[in-house]
C-alpha cells in the first residue's frame, strides 16, 4: 500500500486548518488550538499538543505533520550574524540571515529558490529561477531558527522577489501577523521588492506591513542596466503610484540604494532623487556593495557614502547608511547557497 503523503500544518492559515480537519469531527475550538500549538508554542510534533485528547491527536497524526525541517548548515560571523542554509529542492538551497543587534534581532528571509529578475549586482539572480517557496518553507526559516524566541524584526530581503510569489507572500504575512499565528506587529515586518506593480498594489491594499523598494538609480536607463525589471516596472511609475496611494502614517516606505563607484553616486543622482521623491513621505537606505564574483561593479568608498547621505539630508530627504553585517561569511545574498551548490556538483 502506498504511504499517505501527510499535509504540513506549518504554512496553513486558520481557515485552511479548519477546512482540512472538517471531516474529523473535532470540537469547533480545536483548529485554533492546533494553530496556536504550531505557531505560538513552537510544537514540533502533534504528540506535543498535550491539551488535545489522545484520540484526536491520533486522528490528526494519520493525516498531518507539523512539517518543520532543520537547517543543513550555519556560518557565524565575527560580528554575531549567522547565515542558515536550508535545503529547498534537490541540490538547491535557500539562505536566511539572523542579524543580532543591541535591541533588534532581525531575520532576513528568502521567498524563492533563485530569482528570474537578473539584477546585475545579485548572486541570487545569477542562479536563475528554480521555484517559488511555499508558506511552509518561508515560515520554516523562522520556526526552525534556534534564535526564534529572540526575533524582533523580519525582513523579506533574502533570495527571490516576494511579489513574484505574491499569493504565498500574502498568505505568509497573514500567518505572521494573525493573533492565532506568530503575532508579529506589521510594523516589524518589511517586504523588499524591485517594484512589481500588481503585487505592490495588493500588498498595500491587503497588509499593513512596511515596504522597501530597490531603487539603485533614479535614471531609467541606468536602473534598467542594473535591474532589467525597470523595463517593465519603471521607477517613475512606482513612485507615482506610491504618491497617489493613501499611505497610513504607521506604514514606512523606504528605498534601497546600493552605491556603486562612478555609476550612481554623483551630485546629478542626488538632484534627480530629490526631484523624483519630492512630495513622498519616505526614506532612503544607502547600502554598501558586497562584491560578487565576476562582476565589474565596485562599491563607493565610505567617505563618498557619508557625503552622499549628507547631501541627500540637506535636500530634505531622510537618508541613512545601513551597517554592513556578516562581511566575513559571504555577505552578498546568494553567495553561500551558490557555494554549496557548486560544492555538491563537484563531488
Ligand atoms: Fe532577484 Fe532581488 Fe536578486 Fe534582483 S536583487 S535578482 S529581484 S533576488
Amino acid at each position: 500500500m502506498d504511504a499517505v503523503q501527510k499535509q504540513c500544518l506549518v504554512g496553513m492559515t486558520l481557515d485552511e486548518i479548519t477546512g482540512a480537519t472538517k471531516d474529523l469531527s473535532l470540537p469547533s475550538y480545536l483548529p485554533r488550538e492546533i494553530a496556536i500549538w504550531v505557531y505560538k508554542r513552537g510544537a514540533v510534533s502533534i504528540d506535543h499538543f498535550t491539551n488535545i485528547s489522545k484520540k484526536h491527536r491520533q486522528e490528526l497524526n494519520e493525516r498531518f505533520e507539523v512539517g518543520l525541517s532543520p537547517y543543513v548548515k550555519v556560518s557565524t560571523s565575527t560580528d554575531g550574524t549567522r547565515k542558515y542554509l536550508y535545503k529547498a529542492l534537490a541540490n538547491r538551497y535557500i539562505e536566511s540571515a539572523y542579524i543580532p543587534d543591541i535591541k533588534r534581532h532581525t531575520l532576513c528571509i528568502s521567498s524563492q529558490v533563485g530569482c528570474k529578475l537578473g539584477c546585475l549586482f545579485c548572486m541570487t539572480g545569477k542562479q536563475g529561477f528554480q521555484g517559488h517557496l511555499t508558506s511552509n518553507q518561508i515560515l520554516n526559516q523562522i520556526l526552525s531558527l534556534p534564535e526564534r524566541r529572540l526575533l524582533t524584526n523580519l525582513v523579506f530581503m533574502g533570495m527571490g522577489e516576494p511579489f513574484d510569489n505574491i499569493e504565498i507572500t500574502l498568505k505568509t504575512l497573514e500567518i505572521l501577523t494573525a493573533e492565532w499565528g506568530l503575532s508579529f506587529s506589521p510594523r516589524k515586518i518589511t517586504v523588499s521588492t524591485i517594484g512589481i506593480i500588481p503585487g505592490m498594489k495588493r500588498f498595500l491594499e491587503e497588509t499593513k506591513c512596511q515596504l522597501a523598494i530597490s531603487m539603485h538609480s533614479p535614471f531609467e536607463n541606468e536602473r534598467a542596466m542594473l535591474m532589467p525589471a525597470e523595463n517593465v516596472y519603471p521607477i517613475r511609475k512606482i513612485v507615482e503610484i506610491l504618491k497617489a496611494f493613501p499611505i497610513n502614517k504607521r506604514r514606512n516606505v523606504s528605498f534601497e540604494y546600493i552605491l556603486f563607484k562612478g555609476l550612481n553616486d554623483s551630485p546629478r543622482h542626488i538632484n534627480q532623487l530629490a526631484r523624483l521623491l519630492n512630495g513622498l513621505k519616505c526614506k532612503i537606505n544607502l547600502m554598501r556593495f558586497h562584491p560578487i564574483p565576476e562582476s565589474p561593479l565596485m562599491g563607493t568608498d565610505d567617505k563618498a557614502l557619508i557625503d552622499f547621505r549628507d547631501r541627500l539630508n540637506a535636500k530634505g530627504i531622510t537618508a541613512t547608511i545601513r551597517a554592513s553585517r556578516g562581511e566575513d561569511i559571504l555577505a552578498a545574498c546568494g553567495l553561500l547557497s551558490t557555494k554549496e551548490i557548486n560544492k555538491n556538483m563537484s563531488k
